[in-house]
């Protein structure tokens, strides 16, 4: 987060040589110079044990960090998920509130302890996401499912969908979920990555047939636009290795690139089964650490490597933490821009990456917002 170099030596070689920068000394006891830091335990201990004493954690910057990082306390089984099965964001007593990316304040707090303060490392960038998990309302959904879509809109009475399903047939109004055009004109910048529903059926999976030339076309559209495609793991299959494995392979031959990049529907992702099942299945870079509620993924904003906790190792598969989704503001419409902006001013000062996600289906109603983040 700091950008720096660093070497780390045995206490035994301590005063050894010319030091080219500041000295921390991480040991029970303080050494003859530089800062030091008392190890909490955490980092050498091995295993899932539950931390108690959180404020005494928090005093160790490495600990906390590594703690926040690794969502720790989401290994025990009874840390609280949502109704989706999402594990909940865990807190530092000092550092509560998901609107302050708390990771890069500890970071922060280190450097000014050796003396090291000034400009952030690194620039902070906005990085846009598309989820498309059903790329039309009413268009490449084959008859059998158009037709009874209308007939289920006729008997609950739902006039206004029945007028806009038979305008789009008829070539009359636009598919209401046909916002790409919108977003390939409006979100700009790099790392843009589309994430692409390939399960069609489930009550929360409704992708358009992958078979259909409007998928292909759709897929390839986004692709010479810059974009680079991923898969978006359904939320039916998305924990189940052959059900991941045959979802990619419906994308494979729609895309240019092999596909590494990843995020599941519904951001359901449970520690440790599912970065190990992605990694496991060849995929590299994972975006579905995001935010249940606005805010930073465990108050960390740049990629980073994903640690197995329970396993003691690094994997070889890099998080794109998320810290915000347009979900939160149609939940929430008072809101407007207000959050976003709030996240983009907190990080501002550290630099880092602003995760943000989109979807194709509510982004009419926010382009006019996208060019207020400056
Ligand atoms: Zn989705």
């Amino acid at each position: 987060m700091l950008g720096w170099g660093y070497r780390v030596r045995a206490l035994s070689e301590a005063g050894s040589g010319p030091e080219d920068g500041p000295v921390l000394f991480y040991t029970q006891a303080p050494g003859p110079f530089g800062l030091h830091l008392r190890p909490h335990g955490l980092l050498s201990a091995s295993g899932t044990e539950p931390v108690g004493n959180l404020a005494a954690l928090e005093q160790d910057l490495l600990a906390a960090v590594f703690w926040l990082c690794t969502h720790y306390a989401a290994y025990s089984p009874t840390h609280p998920v949502d109704a989706h099965g999402r594990p909940l964001p865990a807190y530092l007593p000092g550092l509560t509130d998901p609107e302050v990316p708390a990771c890069h304040v500890l970071a922060a707090r280190l450097a000014a302890a050796l003396g090291q303060q000034g400009a952030p490392a690194r620039p902070l960038e906005v990085i846009h996401t598309v989820d498309v998990d059903n790329a039309y309302a009413y268009r490449g959904k084959g008859p059998w499912r158009w037709w009874g879509g209308l007939a289920k809109d006729v008997l609950a009475g739902k006039a206004r969908h029945v007028y806009r399903r038979l305008g789009a047939a008829m070539g009359l109004l636009a598919d209401p979920y046909d916002n790409h055009a919108r977003l390939l004109g409006s979100l700009h910048g790099p790392g843009k990555t589309v994430f692409f529903l390939m399960a069609s059926h489930g009550r929360y999976d409704k992708a358009i047939a992958h078979s259909h030339p409007l998928f292909a076309a759709l897929v390839a559209r986004y692709q010479q636009a810059g974009w680079r495609v991923g898969l978006h793991p359904s939320y039916g299959g998305g924990q189940n290795a052959q059900a991941i494995r045959q979802e990619a392979k419906a994308l494979a031959p729609h895309t240019q690139d092999a596909i590494t990049q990843t995020r599941h529907h519904y951001l359901r992702w449970k520690i440790p089964h599912t970065p190990r099942l992605v990694a496991e299945l060849g995929f590299t870079d994972d975006y579905s650490p995001g935010p249940v509620v606005p805010g930073f993924w465990q108050g960390i904003s740049v990629p980073f490597l994903w640690y197995d906790v329970e396993r003691d190792e690094v994997s070889g598969l890099t998080l794109h933490p998320a810290a915000w989704m347009d979900v939160h503001w149609a939940m929430r419409p008072a809101e407007g821009i207000a959050t976003l902006q709030r996240l983009w001013a907190a990080l501002k000062p550290f630099g880092g990456q602003l995760v943000l996600i989109w979807h194709n289906d509510y982004f009419s109603v926010f382009q006019s917002y996208v060019g207020q983040l400056k």
